[in-house]
């Protein structure tokens, strides 16, 4: 059975990103010297006038400067800042295709997406540089300096380009877009996911799928308020930012939604819980997003009334799974409840709400208009409503596909144009989703990916409870007998594989849950590595102790 959304469809526009987000601002009310951004790091702030004009500028400098013209590929490797939103419009007013890189990566994890997606410019801080740089010294990057531009100033000596050298008022062609086939066929994002399998690849994003990504979701979330009682145009103005731009939770959320809803973003670039909850306090922030592993430190924060949280209204909570009790515990503690959604990169980003509106503890709530889900079993068979099966989503928010990588993407989008999720779950009759489990081989570690890449073994998502997260933990095969009889031996070559993947990965791909050895890797008869058996037997020991 194929299921609508609870909410009537919704016209999508048929423009670009820049045109409809910077406009839907000023429609919202933004005005010149309204407040877009404020960085609470570096105390800096950027109205929504200064984001209009800079990104005209940044967009003049790339065509003009660097010869970027429309379908070249630009990437932002950096922290949350306020030069993130004027960049990230830059380039797809100039007509190219943005892609953003996690700022956590070392120099062999960016080294592989740059020379993946091919960027021909890097917009980066004086940190993740010193990363690019690495990778240049190693010879794992091909990029010129020159086509690097490091925000802030210049350092003497230094090859890149100031952030402020890039800056043009020459005219320049702006990318304009009119129809919906244009919309649909012109890539706007790349952004890297692990999908179902193996290495992280490109996930390309059209103006299209975003702009419908972001339409159906205010106006699901219209409707859910609407329902609940709550009068439109809610009086929060204030947000706190802690998910990264560079992920399609933050991006989504923030660059897009947020942005054209004409509030004020307050980031906060170093996460803590301390710094987190003081933030709140201090600027009186009404709203945030969340992974559940914030909410667990919520619950177990051992000072939480020293804080004033009394102006938090809402709370959104996506990107990994969280417990009821979690989300009880927090309710309890917090003045706003915080709502589960559910979403991925290849359908940018959340598309499913959970509200005041007939609330269940443990749904992800309601899809969004203009998309079907739909159900199946391992058979490909349809289930209808509380069966149990692999989510399939489909609607113009269905990403382009996987950059470079047409077999894969015909492997997750079924001839109907269903996207396989990899995800399991049910609808019930009232048309709430619930995610059960995962059939993919991803591990979440507090929101952000982590693709298994360990040969002869077998990486598992396990849950950490002291952490409120997955980690990812590795079974591997000794291939020498004598070092699986010597245990002591054993133990000391599963510290030296933690160890190896420490260094070359970054902190959250860590294998925090340790290293185990096993006899064999259970498979089933094409070779797929049986990771719920690991679960169960890991389950199975860790109960017996
Ligand atoms: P990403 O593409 O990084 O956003 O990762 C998407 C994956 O995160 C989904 O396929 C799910 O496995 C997981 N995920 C996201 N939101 C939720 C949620 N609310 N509950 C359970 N899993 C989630």
């Amino acid at each position: 059975m194929i299921f609508k959304s609870i909410a009537p469809p919704v016209e999508i526009p048929t423009v670009d990103i820049p045109t409809y987000f910077l406009s839907a601002a000023k429609a919202n009310g933004a005005k010149l010297d309204t407040k877009a951004f404020i960085d609470i790091g570096a105390q800096a702030t950027l109205t929504y006038g200064q984001l209009d004009y800079m990104h005209n500028r940044i967009a003049s400098g790339l065509v003009n400067d660097f010869g970027i013209s429309k379908g070249d590929i630009v990437m932002i490797f950096a922290t949350n800042c306020i030069l993130y939103a004027p960049t990230y419009y830059g380039i797809l007013a100039a007509g190219a295709v943005c892609c953003t890189a996690s700022s956590a990566f070392n120099a062999s994890e960016l080294a592989y997406q740059l020379n993946d997606c091919k960027a021909k410019v890097v917009f980066t801080t004086k940190q993740q540089w010193l990363v690019i740089s690495q990778a240049m010294d190693q010879g794992l990057v091909d990029i010129q300096p020159h086509n690097i531009i490091v925000y802030g100033e210049s350092l003497p000596g230094y090859l890149y380009r100031s952030f402020r050298s890039v800056l043009s008022d020459k005219p320049y062609r702006r990318l304009s877009i009119k129809t919906k086939d244009e919309a649909a066929s012109t890539p706007a994002l790349i952004v890297y996911s692990s999908g179902t399998t193996g290495q992280p690849k490109g996930v390309v994003l059209s103006h299209l799928n975003m702009v419908s990504g972001s339409t159906s979701l205010n106006s699901l979330a219209a409707f859910l308020a609407l329902k609940s009682g709550i009068k439109p145009g809610s009086a929060v103005q204030r947000y706190l930012v802690i998910s990264p731009y560079a992920h399609i939770f933050g991006l989504a959320t923030f660059l897009h939604n947020h942005v054209a809803n004409a509030k004020t973003q307050y980031i906060l670039p170093q996460y803590s819980i301390d710094a987190f909850l003081q933030a709140i306090a201090r600027f009186k922030i009404q709203a945030t997003t969340v992974v559940p592993s914030i909410l667990t430190q919520i619950v177990k924060h051992p000072n939480l009334s020293k804080y004033d949280l009394s102006s938090l209204q809402y709370m959104a909570c996506g990107a990994a799974s969280v417990t009821k009790d979690t989300l009880e515990g927090v309710s309890r503690l917090l003045p706003a409840s915080p709502s589960q959604g559910y979403g991925l990169t290849e359908v940018c980003g959340g598309f499913t709400l959970m509200s005041s509106y007939l609330p269940i503890a443990g749904s992800v709530g309601f899809h969004a208009p203009n998309c079907e889900v739909r159900f199946v079993d391992e058979n490909g068979n349809e289930l209808g409503a509380d069966q149990e099966g692999e989510l399939c989503v489909r609607g113009d928010r269905v990403m382009m596909g996987y950059l470079n990588l047409p077999e894969e993407t015909a492997r997750v989008i079924d001839g109907y144009g269903f996207f396989h999720t990899g995800d399991i779950g049910y609808i019930n009759e009232t048309g709430h989703i619930f995610i059960t489990d995962r059939i993919k081989e991803l591990i979440k570690y507090k929101g952000q990916q982590v693709s298994t890449a360990v040969k002869d073994a077998a990486v598992i998502g396990i849950d950490d409870p002291q952490r409120g997260t997955e980690v990812p933990m590795a079974y591997v095969v000794l291939d020498d007998i004598a070092n699986r009889t010597d245990r002591g031996r054993a133990a000391m070559l599963c510290m030296e594989v933690q160890a190896f993947v420490a260094a070359r990965v970054a902190g959250h791909k860590q294998l925090r849950g340790g290293v185990t050895t096993i006899n064999a890797i259970p498979r089933n008869a094409s070779g797929k590595i049986l990771r719920r058996e690991l679960k169960t037997r890991y389950l199975a020991r860790t109960n017996a102790k």
